[in-house]
């Protein structure tokens, strides 16, 4: 039997934060966290109700980079629901709030979008940073990580090897020009097979979504479960492949 993970990004969204003002972390929460919209919630709350009607576990990764400009009392806000319904934490990290942060900088000013954008002793830095956030929040100290936008490269799992984290999931070999510079070999022609063979809920196959989204790189989903649009890459990004960095 195929052993499947769902998995989540859950994070304040930095654009947002940037766009509303640091003020509104409130509103950040309601829109990115708790995924208000005008037919409903669609946030973690309601996630986690349906795969609790089913019997799934999630696999949470929260990003606890706004702490820096919010406190680890904003990331307990989002780590601590999750723990109470019996779903897993992990790690997640957008380096884009080290340039929100301004003074509280912890790299004394350098930014970055994405990880690969920072050294391997710098990455060593933001992780053992972001994961005693998280765990200040309350989570377990977390084995599995994934970078913010999929950002990581070879550095990144050195890194993480560096501070014991042994589990990755930042490849993403089905997301046409993502940000992801993981030196990984291309796909095998097994696993090309498999990707062939698989569908999603409109029936459309992985390689003719990996088409339209090559044509259309938006892929909007809707209410959970993900039910496709134009392309169906929010689909398949869940859990295509996860490297393990091997001690
Ligand atoms: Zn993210």
């Amino acid at each position: 039997m195929t052993a499947v993970y769902i998995t989540i990004d859950t994070e304040y969204s930095a654009g947002l934060a940037i766009r509303l003002g640091l003020h509104a972390r409130e509103a950040v929460y309601a829109r990115s966290i708790a995924g208000h919209t005008a037919d409903g919630a669609v946030g973690i709350e309601h996630q986690m109700e349906v795969m609790d009607a089913h019997g799934i576990k999630g696999v949470f990764f929260v990003d606890p980079m706004p702490a820096l400009v919010w406190g680890t009392g904003a990331i307990a806000e989002v780590v601590e629901p999750i723990l109470a319904r019996g779903h897993e934490v992990q790690l997640h990290l957008h380096p884009e709030w080290m340039e929100i942060a301004g003074d509280a900088n912890p790299l004394n000013g350098r930014t970055g979008r994405n990880l690969h954008d920072f050294t391997e002793d710098e990455q060593v830095e933001l992780l053992e940073l972001a994961r005693e956030y998280l765990m200040q929040a309350g989570a377990p100290a977390p084995t599995a990580f994934r970078a913010g936008n999929y950002g990581a490269d070879d550095a990144t799992l050195r890194a993480l090897h560096r501070i014991g984290i042994r589990y990755d999931s930042s490849h993403v070999p089905g997301i046409a020009g993502s940000d992801c510079r993981i030196g990984l070999p291309p796909p095998t022609a097994r696993w090309s097979a498999a990707r062939e063979r698989s569908r999603c809920r409109s029936g459309r196959s992985a390689a003719s979504a990996a088409s339209a989204m090559r044509r259309s790189p938006r892929c909007r989903i809707g209410k959970w479960p993900p039910r496709c649009a134009s392309a169906c890459a929010g689909v398949w990004r869940c859990s295509i492949s996860s490297a393990t960095v091997s001690s």
